[in-house]
């Protein structure tokens, strides 16, 4: 057996860059910039500001020339991993590769051998998908604590929103990728600061949640990575910081039930309403489910701010009680009660936000990729405040930043933070769908012509399009993300990329992603348990994700039938198919229907006859090859959902919730919140 060579990459860092593991930008009050803050030419940046600023004091004390030099090398550090992203993400993998040399999956199975070159891995290290690497993730979830993947232990697995097998797909973490993530999210304020000014002078009114998280058979927890944020110290212990000052105090954001969750968290941003300078949500989604909440509630709300507390029918969890009590309500408000009462009293909604949250300067929530359909809604409730996109991040890695975030929310570009990963981009060849099909599919395994087309972060080239390959510093190696990006412009020498779609995925209303196979199996289930019987089929089908016409959005399909039988098929039938679809779902689907009430009821639309021979002579009017043509299997174009909607014949709705519990299904663990 060939000998492991022992490299030690911490001692080995090529010295002309910044380390790439900096330590956390947090603290305001450390006198000399730390190492990473240095420039390119590596002299420490200890320049006072060209005009110094008059020293004002935030809140807690701080002043504002702290908080704009603190802003300044962290802008610098931008400057420096742009400015030369190959060298970093050279240093990138050969430190990944070099800690991790003598792992099971490049020592023995790719036989890398302690190369930690860009050809030798390229060479010898296969380009993967999570399917190729479940055998691995399985014995790591069962306890085998071996180096397989990482020689840092596994402290937890992440569970992705993208499913395998109708399941959450694992993503090994070691601890130290949560300073990575708290690092990224460091970079948000300081470049948000360059367009709108004074934000440290107020409050940021965020809804955030956990969610429920179970153990592997081995005993790592498994949970989603905003989920393990929000638990971990780094957001708990948070030092003050004004950029992190939150309304919602952390026990509303750590509360396991949601509905307290999000009453606490609306009850707080309304009494901080005057302190609250922007506003936010991770996805749109979650945004406006909080408006739509608010909707519903505000009569409750409105009593508690009047009463100065808490009804304890409604918020029974101690913590909360607590936090709420001591720190925000303290005492009646019945002027406070009346306004936000004669506000939500109004027939329109139209600009709630500004109005019940004068000083909000933008609304922070992605809106690229399928959150785009939200955009006409959070405009109608925020006036047409900016929509900010700030950072582009997964389970798997966090990735970058938007270094322009007042950008329209059509031309956001996220900037890739070579430090973050080792980043690799497989082109995307694809068809014209005539905007017919919101989907685009990629080969499920590469051959070797389509490996070699594989380029770095530093050759991708502007406006083509890739699939994003990442080699992370916990154990993926050549991982598919399954995101496609489009080039749109460069940062210094490191390119932005637009976030073009998840390929494969055709319907998604919150975090779900719903693929074509999926919904073919769905629909195949619901077919055979119910319409056979009655000797029904279903000739043709295609989807829709609906977020326009009910708030939580839903997936509807449209059916048109072949019947054979004569007995005519009773609307429960349809409700049946509706369930069995729903049941036939990703578990992250049903999550977001039962737990955490984000998607709505799914609908069937029975279409009369004909209908998809008319949606295919509109698609060859729009230039559809007539010998390629094939029926979408979701649609987003308006004109094609209208015509569908135009030749409806009965509409069902799902009559109750699919069943759900945490956790993968082949585990019978404890789950906590
Ligand atoms: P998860 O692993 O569940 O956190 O999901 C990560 C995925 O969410 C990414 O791979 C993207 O498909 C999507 N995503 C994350 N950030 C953004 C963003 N800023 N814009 C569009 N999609 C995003």
């Amino acid at each position: 057996q060939t000998e492991i060579p022992q490299t030690n990459t911490h001692t080995k860092r090529l010295t002309h860059l910044p380390p790439l593991l900096p330590p956390l930008l947090s603290s305001l009050t450390q006198t000399s910039p730390p190492p990473f803050f240095q420039s390119s030419q590596n002299k420490p940046i200890t320049a006072a500001m060209p005009e110094a600023p008059k020293p004002t004091q935030t809140s807690n004390g701080l002043t504002t020339i702290a908080i704009a030099e603190k802003n300044k090398r962290t802008l610098q550090f931008i400057e420096d991993v742009t400015s030369n992203p190959d060298d970093v993400q050279t240093q990138v993998l050969h430190e990944i590769l070099s800690r991790n040399s003598a792992v099971e999956y490049l020592h023995h199975r790719h036989r890398l051998h302690g190369a930690t070159d860009r050809r030798t891995f390229k060479k010898l290290l296969p380009v993967i998908s999570y399917e190729d690497i479940h055998p691995d993730i399985t014995r790591i979830a069962n306890g085998d604590t071996s180096p397989i993947l990482c020689s840092s232990p596994i402290s937890e697995f992440l569970t992705s929103s993208g499913t395998s097998a109708g399941e959450r797909k694992l993503m090994p973490t070691i601890a130290e990728e949560m300073e990575r993530r708290s690092l990224l999210y460091s970079l948000l304020m300081p470049v948000m600061s360059q367009f709108v000014p004074g934000l440290e002078k107020g409050k940021g009114m965020y809804f955030l949640f956990i969610k429920s998280e179970s153990k592997t058979p081995g005993g790592l927890p498994a949970r989603p990575v905003l989920t393990s944020y929000y638990k971990s110290s780094h957001f708990k212990n948070r030092p003050f910081d004004p950029y992190t000052n939150y309304t919602s105090p952390n026990e509303t954001i750590l509360c396991p039930d949601s509905y307290q969750s999000m009453y606490s968290q609306l009850l707080c941003g309304l009494c901080q309403r005057t302190q609250v300078l922007r506003v936010g949500a991770v996805f749109a989604s979650g945004f406006i489910r909080a408006i739509r909440f608010l909707e519903k509630h505000w009569q409750l709300l409105c009593r508690d701010i009047r009463s100065g507390t808490l009804d304890p029918t409604v918020i029974t969890d101690p913590a909360v009680r607590e936090a709420v009590l001591t720190k925000v309500l303290h005492r009646p408000d019945p002027e406070l009660a009346d306004f936000v009462e004669s506000e939500c009293r109004k027939d329109s909604w139209q600009g709630i936000i500004t109005r019940l949250w004068p000083n909000t300067k933008y609304v922070d929530v992605i809106v690229t990729g399928t959150m785009s359909q939200y955009i006409p809604t959070l405009d109608f409730y925020s006036n047409g405040l900016p929509l900010v996109c700030t950072m582009y991040a997964s389970s798997e890695c966090y990735f970058g930043v938007n270094l322009n975030p007042l950008c329209k929310p059509s031309e956001v570009a996220y900037t890739l933070i070579p430090t973050m990963a080792y980043f690799e981009f497989l082109p995307v060849h694809r068809n014209n769908n005539n905007g017919v099909s919101n989907s685009i599919s990629m080969p499920k395994s590469l051959n070797e012509k389509e490996r070699q087309e594989l380029v770095d972060l530093a050759d991708v080239k502007l406006g083509h399009e890739y699939e994003l390959v990442v080699t992370t510093y916990a154990g993926l190696y050549r991982y598919r993300v399954g995101d496609v990006l489009r080039v749109a412009g460069f940062k210094n020498r490191a390119p932005q990329f637009n976030f073009i779609c998840r390929k494969n995925v055709v319907l998604s209303i919150d975090s779900d992603k719903t693929d074509e196979v999926e919904l073919q199996g769905a629909v195949k289930n619901a077919v055979d348990a119910h319409l056979v019987a009655f000797g029904g089929s279903v000739a043709e089908y295609t989807s829709y994700a609906d977020t326009k016409t009910t708030i939580p959005g839903h997936y509807v399909l449209y059916w048109e039938l072949s019947v054979k039988g004569t007995t005519a098929i009773p609307p429960s039938v349809y409700e049946d198919c509706c369930l069995t679809v729903e049941e036939s779902l990703n578990s992250v689907y049903r999550q977001g229907r039962v737990s955490d009430k984000s998607i709505g009821p799914l609908e069937i639309k029975i279409v009369e006859q004909g209908t998809f021979d008319k949606l295919m002579d509109y698609a060859i009017s729009l230039g559809a090859s007539i010998n390629q043509y094939k029926t979408p299997r979701c649609v987003k174009f308006e004109p094609i959902v209208e015509l569908l909607n135009s030749r409806v014949e009965g509409s069902y709705f799902s009559p109750k919730c699919p069943k759900w519990v945490p956790g993968h299904k082949q585990w019978s663990n404890n789950v906590k919140n």
